[in-house]
């Protein structure tokens, strides 16, 4: 259990959701002698079975390792250090952990990391309220939805991009930066071993189609689908067809199939508060800005922002220095926002438009140059290396 720091609240610091962000930031602050409680309103179960990321940068993996929170990664979480790319034109792999700063991916299903998270929070004597929903948050005191109100000096939002903690901000007057990608995936997981050596990007007309490995065992794929899909239109024989279709196996080789586990409609949007936090309450991950999943940055970033409120807090909570916190935004935002130039420009190199009408052809045209770009410029793929693997 962290120190009590004489704050006149119940907590130094209440966080509000279980999330990656959430959890880094708790496991972070009972290290560093500040007392947190954590609300979460959903069940362990759930909370510990929801598939989502699975590739993690290098800088968050130091940020668990330097914190003890890396027993799990280091043993069953895989470096990753190629991608490959098909389109009309053929195919090639980019060896991306030997480009730029020569950083790889650890592949390590964000299930599991928030398993272990978990366990590590409470075998620090940390406090984690399953089923405590949030309600409304204002001036360090979060309303529980049927129980008591729970007050800290400082809260944390960490309760994702549809949670209170954002409302209460927006609510504030603080403003949102905001992209509509106009593009939606399909993403499915399936209990299948992994099809490539590597990520697969491809490029086709009828859209794009990803494959990215968890673990031996389940592999994510990705099928872009017009906006308002219902995945329940999309069976298991259609989504392996299609997947086949795009990712030209005629040509390069069958996927290996298996029973789809998982299958949702994600739209691609993103979305930053242009001041993650002000006064008591303090954002970090999907809470403080939302970003597409086109390269997979989102967990990076929360686990990135958790490392910079933790060290904020414990500043003010100890010494009762508020500069770091003043300066969190500015801390942040411009690593949040190269990430999201980045993930733009992927969104742009991955979709091509429908169509075949002038403006069509030209969109596609520039999606192949852009292809081109990487295939042959060793500058471009040093400069994608850079920041496919950089926070
Ligand atoms: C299909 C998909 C694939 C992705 N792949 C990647 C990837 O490969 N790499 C990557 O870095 N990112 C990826 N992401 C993004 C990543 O999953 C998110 O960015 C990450 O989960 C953000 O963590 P978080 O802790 O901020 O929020 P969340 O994980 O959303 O956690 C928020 C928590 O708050 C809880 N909560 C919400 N409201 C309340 C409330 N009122 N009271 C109490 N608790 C509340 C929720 O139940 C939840 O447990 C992917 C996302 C998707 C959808």
């Amino acid at each position: 259990m962290g120190k009590r720091f004489d704050t006149g609240e119940q907590f130094g610091v209440v966080i509000v959701g279980a999330g990656p962000a959430g959890l880094v930031l708790g496991n972070l602050l009972l290290d560093r002698g500040v007392d947190c409680v954590i609300l979460e309103r959903r069940g362990r179960e759930a909370v510990e079975g929801r598939a989502r990321a699975g590739f993690l940068a290098a800088h968050s993996v130091r940020v668990l390792a330097d914190n003890g929170l890396d027993a799990g990664v280091r043993a069953r979480g895989r470096e990753h250090g190629t991608c490959l790319f098909r389109s009309g034109r053929g195919e090639f792999t980019l060896d991306y952990g030997r480009l730029g700063q020569g950083e790889v991916h650890t592949v390590y299903p964000q299930q599991d990391l928030v398993r272990d998270l978990v366990a590590e929070y409470l075998r620090r004597g940390g406090e984690l309220r399953f089923g405590a929903e949030a309600e409304e948050i204002s001036a360090g005191r979060v309303r529980v939805r049927g129980a008591a109100d729970v007050t800290g000096r400082y809260v944390a939002g960490c309760d994702g991009h549809r949670g209170v903690a954002r409302r209460a901000l927006t609510a504030q007057g603080v403003a949102t930066a905001r992209r509509d990608h106009g593009v939606s995936w399909l993403a499915v997981l399936a209990a299948a071993p992994p099809s490539l050596p590597a990520v697969g990007y491809a490029l086709h007309e009828r859209g794009f189609a990803g494959h990215m490995a968890r673990t031996r065992t389940v592999t994510r794929y990705y099928l872009q689908c017009p906006r308002g899909t219902d995945p329940a239109e999309w069976d298991e024989d259609r989504i392996w067809a299609e997947l086949a279709t795009r990712m030209r196996t005629a040509e390069f080789g069958p996927l290996t199939a298996g029973r789809v586990l998982e299958r949702a409609v994600v739209d691609l949007r993103s979305d930053v508060l242009q001041h993650p936090g002000a006064g008591r309450l303090w954002l970090a991950g999907d809470a403080a800005g939302l970003i597409s999943p086109s390269a997979a940055k989102g967990a990076n970033l929360a686990v990135l922002q958790a490392e910079r409120l933790a060290r904020a807090f414990e500043e003010a909570l100890a010494h009762g220095d508020e500069g770091r916190l003043e300066g969190y935004a500015a801390d942040c935002l411009p690593r949040v926002w190269r990430a999201h130039e980045f993930s733009h420009w992927m969104s742009g190199l991955l979709h091509g438009p429908s169509g075949d009408d002038a403006e069509a052809r030209y969109g596609r045209a520039l999606q192949h140059a852009r292809l081109e770009s990487l295939r042959t410029s060793r500058a471009h793929q040093d400069h994608f290396a850079e920041n496919y693997t950089g926070i």
